[in-house]
Parts: structure tokens; sequence; C-alpha cells
């Protein structure tokens, strides 16, 4: 496999993927298998990754605001 965009050599790789939210935050997926070009870092993630990453994202997305979960204080004395 050829670079799109410059024509190096495509190697397979274990990287990670940036991903911005719409509220302007970066999640980062780490260790995902994914061709990266040698020449200009281009990466080109697989489908069911860019599917999966496409469902994670749009799962954080309704997850905002997160619950704040209280944890009790116990009084001592
Ligand atoms: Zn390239």
């Amino acid at each position: 496999m050829r670079c799109f965009e410059c024509g190096g050599e495509v190697i397979q790789t274990l990287g990670s993927v940036r991903m911005t939210k719409k509220d302007g935050s970066l999640i980062i997926f780490k260790g995902i298998a994914l061709s990266q070009c040698r020449q200009c870092g281009e990466q080109y993630i697989p489908g069911k990754w860019a599917e999966k990453i496409g469902e994670l994202m749009r799962k954080e997305d309704t997850l905002v605001p997160r619950e704040i979960i209280s944890v009790p204080v116990i009084a001592l004395g």
C-alpha cells in the first residue's frame, strides 16, 4: 500500500488516534492497529476501528456532562 498523500511506504503499526470532541476536549485511543506512512505520518485507520471510534465518540457525547459520584464523608469524633 502507498500513501495517498505523498506516495511513501505505508506500514502496519500500533499507534494512537486523537479525536477532538465537539466541546474541544481531546480523546486519545491508544494501541490501535493502523497503517501509517513512514514518510509523512499520515494515518490510515481500518474500517472496523473507524466505526468503533465513531461509536465511542457518539457515546462520549451523550455522557457529557458526567455524573458526579459523591463520596460519603465520615465524621470523626
Ligand atoms: Zn505519506
